[in-house]
């Protein structure tokens, strides 16, 4: 390990927190926030944003708050609040009593909005959405005043306090901060504080019917929960002139914000409002569909929340946008299931095989190894006899060169079991094989060879009479291109038709039976399963979380990669 290793370098944002500390800044303090809005479940990018807000808390024995920035009651949704709070506690991180909502500070937006109005830089405005729209300008021209710029302030107030009481129209007004239409930063245009809108609030319900606008919401909001630290992604630096100035207007707690990039992964979207798409659209079957990049899909997926937080770590937080390669996530998932899986043999695509002179009836118990990376997790029995089920794809009746696997005349060796020599084998009318014979060896019980001979392959099975019936869901990527919309303009069309691959009538050994959902294995030889919530007692349903090749181990040895930044 190199000396950097051993210390790693603090990224760009730990640096600043530490540099806040060293100049007393905040009297020593630390404290963070992960504000989601609870428009959507949580994706793997909320991940980055949590393990970095709730990492820099916690390595400074401060707080981080959680909290709902809950504007917008027409997309929000109370069973988006519980999912979020149920991903984030799966994901390892407690916000103890620290959880919040901005619209339990409506009220104090409200007079913050009023004292804005006294001050002269707030006015109602009577254009419509479109008119504001029209007259916002652009990046290289100034936009327009409003025709009610100029307002007086008894006007203003009077007019916002009737935008309150309800003697408005939806959309017919609006409450605008009086900044510079002809700034350079559009955010600074003469922004929108309120808008009139009857819509019913996951919370407040039909309390209000006028809400803050996010820009009017998040810094105040901060203000309040005198957060040190705000941590947020590149899109908000523009705004972040627009925050000073309602802080500074207001004089009120300025917290620091800092911009870091926003996750990226090859082969995947996210962003909510596509996210939110693909559910209400249907081209998955919900939120947890195991092929989104939520983490409740993760979860039911087989995805620890280890392996997840290693991720996070390994991306680094960086200040320009960046595409993480999938193969990476993959990695890290792999590395954490290798670790911590039992092994079990499972036959995805089952083929008969039958040992015509081992005794009918006879059942042997086979010991297997639970997890060779792990000696504490024992060894397990697994029974054995006449009639086996083996993998089709280990059987080839004409093998090509390097097909070391079963071929009529051939030995193989079957874990932890036997050498078994193929004889015969039987076809259906359509000439498929469906059947094999087989003879074994007793001298190799356990699959040793006491004459020292050789055989090139070794497959796994599972025993007929005893192994149970199995549903399993193989997945590939939901997309089939690293940049999902790039080249075609619209990410939809770029969704992978061959993402879900349902195999019924699998066979697995017995003792996974009655495992719980949620449970995870290594099924030898095929990857990593999960047992997803729609098993039965009598029939499990598996879903692979990943298989077991590992593309990203090979780059990284072979470019001598440290494993620390994938930027
Ligand atoms: P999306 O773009 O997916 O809709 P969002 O920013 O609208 O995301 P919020 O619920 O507002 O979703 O996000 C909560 C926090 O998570 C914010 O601080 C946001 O910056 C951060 N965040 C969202 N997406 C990512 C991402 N891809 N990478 C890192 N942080 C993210
Ligand atoms: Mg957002």
């Amino acid at each position: 390990m190199s000396t950097a290793e051993a210390r790693p370098s603090l990224d760009f944002v730990r640096e600043a927190v530490a540099e806040d500390l060293r100049t007393g800044r905040f009297d020593g303090r630390v404290v963070t926030r992960f504000p989601p809005e609870p428009n959507g479940f949580l994706h793997i990018g909320h991940a980055k944003a949590i393990c970095l807000d709730f990492g820099i808390a916690a390595a400074h024995g401060g707080a981080c708050h959680l909290r709902f920035d809950d504007t917008n009651p027409m997309k929000e949704e109370n069973r988006f609040v519980e999912a979020i709070k149920r991903d984030l506690r799966w994901l390892g991180f407690d916000w103890s009593e620290h959880e919040y909502f901005a619209s339990d500070y409506y009220e104090q937006f409200y007079e913050y909005a009023v004292s804005l109005v006294r001050k002269g830089r707030a006015y109602v405005c009577d254009l419509g959405p479109d008119e504001i729209r029209a007259h916002r300008g652009t990046l290289t021209t100034p936009g327009q005043e409003s025709p009610n710029r100029g307002r007086s302030i008894d006007e203003n107030l009077e007019l916002f306090e009737r935008m309150r009481a309800g003697e408005c129209a939806d959309g017919s007004r609006t409450l605008r901060a009086k900044i510079d239409m002809a700034s350079p930063n559009l955010n600074m245009r003469d922004p929108v504080m309120y808008r009139v809108l009857r819509a019913t609030h996951h919370r407040t319900a039909d309390a209000w019917c006028i809400y803050p606008m996010y820009d009017f919401a998040h810094g105040q909001s901060d203000s309040i929960e005198r957060i040190t630290h705000s941590l947020c992604t590149l899109e908000f630096e523009d705004h972040r002139p627009l925050y000073d100035w309602f802080l500074d207007e207001l004089e009120i707690y300025h917290p620091r914000q800092i911009e870091f990039a926003r996750l990226n992964i090859t082969y995947t979207v996210l962003s909510k409002r596509r996210l939110v798409q693909l559910v209400d659209e249907g081209h998955v079957t919900g939120w947890d569909d195991p092929r989104m990049p939520t983490l409740a899909a993760m979860r039911r997926r087989g995805y620890t929340p280890e392996a997840i937080r290693a991720f996070c770590e390994k991306v680094g937080v960086t200040k320009t946008n960046s595409l993480s390669d999938v193969a990476l996530l993959e990695h890290c998932l792999r590395d954490d299931l290798n670790a911590r899986s039992p092994r079990v043999m499972g036959v995805l695509r089952p083929l008969k095989l039958v040992i015509d002179n081992y005794p009918a009836g006879q059942v042997e118990q086979m010991e297997a190894v639970n997890n060779p990376e792990d000696p504490g997790a024992g060894t397990r029995e697994v029974p054995f006899s006449r009639e086996l089920y083996i993998e089709q794809d280990d059987f080839r009746e004409d093998p090509p060169r390097k097909f070391f696997r079963l071929a009529p005349g051939r030995e193989v060796r079957l874990r932890y079991a036997y050498l078994v020599t193929c004889t015969d084998v039987v076809r259906n009318d359509a000439g498929e094989v469906v059947e094999l014979h087989c003879t074994y060896d007793p001298e190799t019980r356990g699959g040793t060879t006491p004459d020292g001979r050789k055989v090139k392959a070794t497959l796994h099975w599972v025993s007929a009479a005893h192994a149970i019936e199995a549903e399993v869901r193989l997945y590939d990527r939901l997309f089939r291109t690293p940049r999902p919309g790039k080249d075609t303009g619209n990410y939809v069309d770029d969704i992978n038709p061959h993402s879900l691959q349902v195999l019924t009538g699998c066979r697995v050994e017995p003792s996974v039976c009655g495992a719980e959902p949620g449970h995870r294995y290594q099924f030898e030889r095929q990857g990593y399963f999960c047992v997803d919530p729609d098993s039965s007692p009598t029939r499990p349903v598996f879903n692979r979380t990943v298989p077991l090749r590992d593309a990203w181990a090979k780059i990284d040895q072979a470019a001598g990669r440290k494993g620390s930044k994938a930027s």
